[in-house]
């Protein structure tokens, strides 16, 4: 096994990160986590009326499987947790111990350059336009069948990414040393690109 070697790749919802993230990880080789998946999961608990803290400490890898957690309701369920200092903390130990494996790791979120993996050996941070970015997730929830609408699903992103911006705990901010990739006009595979070439970069 190669010696560790972390990506992190953070950015505003919808941005593409998703698929770049999986996309990086299977051209290195490395494992892949999607923190997002975390505080969904604690989102999806909230809505059931469960303590968020407890939720965050108590969390399986079972509880990462849930159904719904794609859904808009629990996004912004998970939003709503991740403002909580605790719900964060709880979850860093998980996010660190991941990031070090052996053969190398790719983590995506929203702070994972700033404050999950501030040395991290490459760090990317992919935006788009908002509107861009909207499109692109009612396209995926039309597909799904899920019944909202175009501007709805703008809003909701919008109010998502105010409340990632705005928190004082890890708000989302590209680390100084992260190499932008503006999705907004570029095809699937020329945003896979040039996040390959900019992590290609710090490998060498
Ligand atoms: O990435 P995804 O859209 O699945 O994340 C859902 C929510 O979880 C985000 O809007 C954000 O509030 C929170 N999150 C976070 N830190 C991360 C990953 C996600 O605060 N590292």
């Amino acid at each position: 096994m190669s010696a560790p070697f972390t990506i992190a790749i953070d950015g505003p919802a919808a941005a593409g990160k998703g698929t770049i993230s999986k996309a990086v990880a299977a051209h290195f080789g490395f494992a892949h986590l999607d923190t997002g998946l975390l505080y969904r999961a604690v989102g999806a608990k909230l809505l059931l009326g469960m303590d968020p803290v407890v939720a965050a400490r108590t969390l399986t890898a079972e509880d990462l499987q849930g159904g719904d957690l794609r859904s808009p309701e629990v996004a912004q369920a998970a939003s709503k947790v991740a403002v909580i200092g605790e719900v964060r903390a709880a979850l860093l130990d998980f996010q660190r111990s991941f990031a070090r494996r052996a053969g190398g790791a790719v983590l995506d979120g929203r702070d994972i350059g700033t404050v999950i993996c501030p040395n991290a050996e490459a760090k990317l941070f992919v935006t788009a336009r908002a509107e861009v970015r909207a499109d692109r997730r009612f396209a995926e929830l039309n597909a799904a069948g899920a019944a909202v609408s175009r501007a709805q699903v703008l809003a909701d992103v919008k109010e998502r990414d105010a409340r990632d911006r705005e928190r004082a705990a890890a708000p989302l901010i590209p680390a100084q040393d992260a190499v932008e990739i503006d999705t907004s006009d570029m095809s699937i595979e020329d945003a896979i690109a040039a996040a390959i070439a900019a992590i290609e970069a710090r490998r060498s």
